[in-house]
């Protein structure tokens, strides 16, 4: 394509340069690291929790191994499947009599880690606890997962008074009993094979809440798409990645041309859809792993993606976005931001693909 560039006008340079201006965290957004750190008991759950949050099932050849009994004394390292910034580390198990909070920290390098998941399918033991102090007083950032709570449903669903909400009080409360030494322990129930159900979701809103911009945008970006709510929250941050993408692709292409042009290529728009279509969880391989969990055929979660994106984001798909007749209207209308990068045209393709996925979530029964 020799002309894929458009002349704007001084305006859309005037924004561009002045969103740049506040948005420090664009030029390393892409390479913004993450490093998540699980640990626990062996049998506790974390190897089963470290496939969950990268949307794998246990099974796939890249998950990482459950059920074994094997005691390696590394951390695992577990690069999520699409952002290789994002890793997830299976720690060692705390089990051992033994066991040395410090000395442990220290073996695991826990400089490396911005936050530590504390597993644990049953109560909370001695190890847990030193472990978590140790994290406290290195200041880093901490959580008590109390996982395989499917597991615990199922074995009270039976009883003539069963209530579920109850049981989770229950087990909640339980849990705190056992980290009155820790002060006020941040404690989520979840079960690895229902991310949807129980604390996961109030887990992600908590470090929201409590990791730096950056770290959390990585984090929202690399989560499966397993409920409504969380298609909902990367909807909201991918509207702030159109921008900060522009200017990552853009802001290079401005400076070499004079006459306030802007070279605007299609590989961004495309690169940029792409994105979106793996973040919202609309790959092949996604829907592989979800097929798997919710037990529907594969072809019936295809199916359900009916917009122009559902085989990913291609050059036709742009250049028929950015079609002529387009183009002349927004300039009639005196809006051609709004087809480029930070305007209508990406927010546009960001919708049609949420919907493909709300589809796929109505068919996996999760919305
Ligand atoms: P790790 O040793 O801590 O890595 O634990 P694993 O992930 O290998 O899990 C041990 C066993 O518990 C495996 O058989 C898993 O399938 C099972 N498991 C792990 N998480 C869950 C869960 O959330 N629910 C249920 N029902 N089983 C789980």
């Amino acid at each position: 394509f020799a002309t894929n560039y458009y002349v704007v006008s001084r305006e859309f340079v005037d924004i561009l340069s002045d969103a740049t201006a506040d948005t420090e965290d664009s030029d390393s957004l892409e390479n913004v690291t993450l490093n998540i750190a699980i640990t626990g008991m062996t049998g506790a759950g974390k190897s089963s929790f470290v496939n969950a949050i990268r949307g794998l099932p246990n099974d796939d050849k890249n998950a990482a191994p459950t059920g074994t009994t094997e005691t390696t004394m590394k951390p695992s390292m577990y690069p999520h499947p699409s952002m290789p910034n994002v890793k997830i580390w299976d720690l060692p198990g705390i089990g051992s009599p033994k066991f040395r909070a410090k000395k442990y920290l220290k073996e695991v390098n826990f400089h490396t880690y911005d936050f530590f998941l504390i597993v644990t399918s049953e109560r909370f033991k001695e190890n847990d606890i030193e472990l978590a102090r140790a994290i406290k007083k290195s200041k880093k950032l901490f959580y008590f997962i109390r996982t395989k709570i499917d597991n615990d449903i199922r074995a009270e669903s039976h009883k003539r008074n069963f209530d579920e909400r109850m049981l989770l009080e229950n087990i909640r409360e339980d849990c705190k009993a056992n980290l009155l030494k820790v002060g006020i322990p941040k404690i989520f129930l979840v079960s690895s094979f229902n991310l949807e159900k129980y604390d996961f979701q109030k887990l992600i809103s908590t470090l929201e809440d409590e990791l730096p911009e950056n770290k959390k945008f990585a984090l929202i970006q690399s989560l499966p798409v397993y409920s409504l709510e969380a298609l909902i929250k990367k909807k909201t941050y991918y509207k702030k990645l159109i921008w900060l993408n522009a200017f990552a692709a853009g802001v290079g292409a401005i400076a070499p041309i004079p006459g306030l042009s802007l070279v605007c290529d299609y590989g961004i728009i495309k690169t940029f859809f792409q994105q979106v279509f793996v973040g919202f969880g609309l790959s092949n391989q996604a829907l592989k792993a979800l097929s798997e969990r919710v037990n529907k055929p594969l072809e019936q979660l295809k199916a359900a993606k009916t917009s122009r994106f559902k085989d990913g984001s291609t050059e036709d798909i742009v250049i028929d976005m950015l079609s002529k007749p387009m183009i002349a209207i927004a300039k009639t209308l005196g809006t051609i931001l709004a087809l480029l990068p930070g305007g209508a045209l990406p927010a546009g393709g960001t919708a049609i693909m949420a919907e493909d996925t709300k589809n796929v979530l109505a068919v996996s029964q999760l919305a």
